[in-house]
């Protein structure tokens, strides 16, 4: 395992929200975060920029994760200039909520497509390399939606389970290279995401009564990067103030 501050991380959809706090919470110890977006650059940036000012290395990196040639591309260009890449978080995520009886094909595909097609999209090439430097972490963010299912998200419930059966099934694949894949599940978290959810009847059924920070998102992920958390590995872990 490199040294901390020598380490390469990649966090999808790092431009806001979850995946921003992942990316600043791996910055801290100096690691080198590639951020992840897919339209907002600005926001990307100022993702780097609270890299840097906790002491790591930064840089705003554009693909669409639903796009596996894309993808492709950008990983093989991280993988040419660093030769690695120790962490990965696979954050990246929409919804896009409708009642079964009223969803039309296309609202499937872009979920499943921007949620777990990018799983494969995203992991391959570097699952791959991991395995040659018999070193890694994996971290999946998964949701309550895929561990009970959600009514008006059978799109992104499915989405999110299958990302669970994908952090087993690759866990048990690598777990003697010494890389770790892990999901982790939020209930409710404060981010954009929640627009336009009836957030007064939600908050009624979270036992601890509030919305998560993402700030209790990403110091999971955190520990479960670090040296730590090498014996832990196929396991999801929810951080969703009781609510499963
Ligand atoms: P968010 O604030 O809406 O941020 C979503 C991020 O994903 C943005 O950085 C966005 O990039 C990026 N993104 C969206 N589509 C993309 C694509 N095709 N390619 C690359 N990047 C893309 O959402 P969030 O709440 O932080 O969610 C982060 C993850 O946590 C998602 O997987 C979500 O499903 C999961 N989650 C969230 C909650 C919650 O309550 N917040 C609960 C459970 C699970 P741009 O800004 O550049 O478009």
């Amino acid at each position: 395992m490199s040294k901390e501050s020598e380490q390469i991380v990649l966090v999808t959809g790092a431009s806001r929200g979850i995946g921003r706090a992942i990316a600043v919470e791996l910055g801290k110890k100096g690691r080198f975060v590639y951020v992840n977006f897919h339209t907002n650059e600005k926001a990307a940036l100022e993702t780097c920029t609270m890299i840097e000012n906790n002491g790591g290395q930064a840089k705003a990196v554009q693909f669409d994760v639903s796009d596996a040639d894309l993808c492709e591309k950008a990983v093989q260009a991280i993988l040419d200039t660093h030769g690695k890449v120790d962490i990965l978080v696979n954050n990246a995520g929409i919804r896009n909520d409708k009642l079964m009886a009223w969803m039309q094909e296309p609202d499937w595909k872009n979920v499943l497509d921007t949620n777990l097609a990018s799983f494969f999209n995203v992991s391959k090439l570097i699952v791959k390399d991991m395995i040659t430097k018999r070193f890694g972490r994996i971290v999946n963010i998964s949701s309550t939606a895929g561990q009970v299912g959600n009514p008006g998200q059978v799109n992104y419930s499915a989405a999110k389970a299958g990302i669970i059966g994908a952090t087993k099934a690759l866990s048990k694949e690598i777990a003697k290279r010494n890389i770790t894949v892990n999901a982790v599940a939020p209930g409710f978290i404060d981010t954009q995401i929640l627009e336009g959810m009836p957030m007064d009847q939600i908050k009624k059924m979270i036992p601890c009564g509030r919305v998560g920070k993402v700030e209790e998102v990403s110091a999971l992920v955190g520990f479960l990067c670090s040296k730590k958390a090498s014996y832990i590995t196929g396991q999801v872990i929810g951080v969703n103030g009781g609510v499963v």
